[in-house]
């Protein structure tokens, strides 16, 4: 087992007092207080290079915390040891005989998971065990040679919906399994561009959120700018002004949005030198809402455009350019489509809102936000037969954690074979 010391956690009487001598008297950094409702705690961290020290207090008069300062006075409580796989390292401790108070792990501060092994195992010190809690996000920006194509996967940061809205007919304890809800009953999204570099040029497929959305909307989604699409170019080593073609697979604001930007007080388009390609029938839509869809048409991400002169409308499915190829889907948008890249004997597929993460891959798991439902449920258990059968590479734009992955299937069982 592998092990490195996480923090020692010292039980004070009064926080003031100790907060006192450690900002005051020796001059260092407390973090702000943040409670541990399970432990009946409030804990104060203290970054002392790699490991930290962590005051904790008493919230409750049955906390573990008021128990130790009543029987022993403040002082020392226990020492954290962090590991990679908390259950592998319970399950080799229980096979040597260690007496443990906590066998199971049980939910720590900040997502962690943490489990504690009996003092008298450990002569007569407390020791945690504690795993991190996994990254919510995954957003690192990667380039995948696909024939005569270089495909790299970006992103726009994070956002995120309401997980109801999310899955449609699926009541929440089914799945909540799968992803974890905010307390304001959101669940994390991410938004991925895919940049498509070939011999005819470079073009970016949806292009995020952009950065238009008010003080409110930032709130309510959830975005968290820290990792828009600008970084994501910069780590792909790529300019905006360099893209020379966008492609919509509809115009939502979350995939959309970033097509144009405020400069000085105008909107202009974004990619100063792109040509942008729109489904002529999804320029209509997205022009003449409704009330239902409203809310995502947001005239500003693509009005601003065709004033510009630069969008080139297509009529319909087929060839963009030599290896990309458009579908319309229907279903969560009249012209909803997805993207295939085809070359040099691989398929990979953008399938944008019809598979919006690796949480939807079960046939009826679909949207409340899609117009026509029956639309996506028809189509999508085509495709995703197919996808399985001819092992098609898809890219999943929302998924917070999964870039791109085959569907297999197991037992009746569908799941993601990562591999971006
Ligand atoms: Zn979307």
């Amino acid at each position: 087992m592998k092990a490195v010391l996480d923090h020692v956690g010292i039980a004070v009487q009064d926080m003031k007092a100790a907060v006192a001598f450690y900002q005051e008297a020796l001059g260092l950094d407390v973090a702000p207080p943040e409670e541990v409702p399970t432990e009946r705690v409030r804990a104060r961290t203290i970054p002392v290079g790699g490991p930290s020290l962590e005051l904790l207090e008493a919230t409750a008069s049955d906390s573990p915390i008021a128990a130790y300062v009543g029987k022993r006075g403040p002082g020392i409580h226990h020492v954290t040891l962090r590991v990679e796989d908390i259950r592998a390292a319970l399950a080799h401790l229980t096979a040597r005989g260690v007496r443990l108070i906590n066998s199971e792990p049980r939910p720590g501060a900040e997502g962690s998971l943490v489990a504690f092994i009996h003092p008298s195992a450990a002569h007569g010190v407390l020791v945690e065990l504690k795993q991190r809690a996994a990254p919510e996000f995954n957003f690192e920006v990667t380039s995948l040679p696909f024939g005569d194509l270089q495909l790299t996967v970006l992103h726009d940061g994070p956002f995120r919906l309401d997980g109801g809205a999310m899955f449609g007919v699926v009541a929440r304890p089914l799945w909540e399994k799968l992803t974890v809800p905010d307390e304001r009953n959101r669940v994390p999204l991410a938004m991925r561009p895919l940049l498509v570099e070939a011999s005819w040029g470079r073009m970016i497929i949806d292009c995020g959120a952009g950065d238009k959305m008010s003080a409110k909307q930032v709130d309510i989604y959830g975005l968290d700018r820290r990792h828009a699409l600008d970084h994501a170019l910069a780590d792909a080593g790529v300019t905006s002004g360099s893209i020379e073609f966008v492609l919509a697979t509809h115009l939502h604001f979350d995939h959309f949005g970033g097509a144009t930007a405020i400069v000085g007080d105008q909107l202009r388009p974004r990619f100063e030198r792109a040509r942008y390609l729109i489904r002529a029938a999804e320029w209509e839509d997205a022009t003449h809402p409704h009330e239902r869809n409203r809310a995502s048409y947001l005239e500003q991400d693509f009005v601003p455009l065709k004033s510009a002169g630069v969008v080139d409308f297509y009529p319909g499915d087929g060839a963009i350019k030599p290896g990309v190829r458009v579908e319309r889907t229907g279903g969560h948008t009249g012209q909803h489509q997805i993207v295939y890249l085809e070359s040099g004997g691989r398929t990979g597929v953008f399938v944008a809102d019809m598979i919006p993460t690796t949480a939807h891959l079960q046939d009826p798991w679909i949207m409340s936000y899609d117009l026509f439902p029956m639309e996506t449920l028809a189509f999508k258990k085509r495709f995703i037969r197919e996808a399985i059968e001819r092992e098609y590479l898809i890219f999943f734009e929302h998924d917070p954690k999964v870039a791109a992955g085959y569907i297999r299937e197991s037992n009746g069982r569908r799941f993601v074979e990562q591999v971006l």
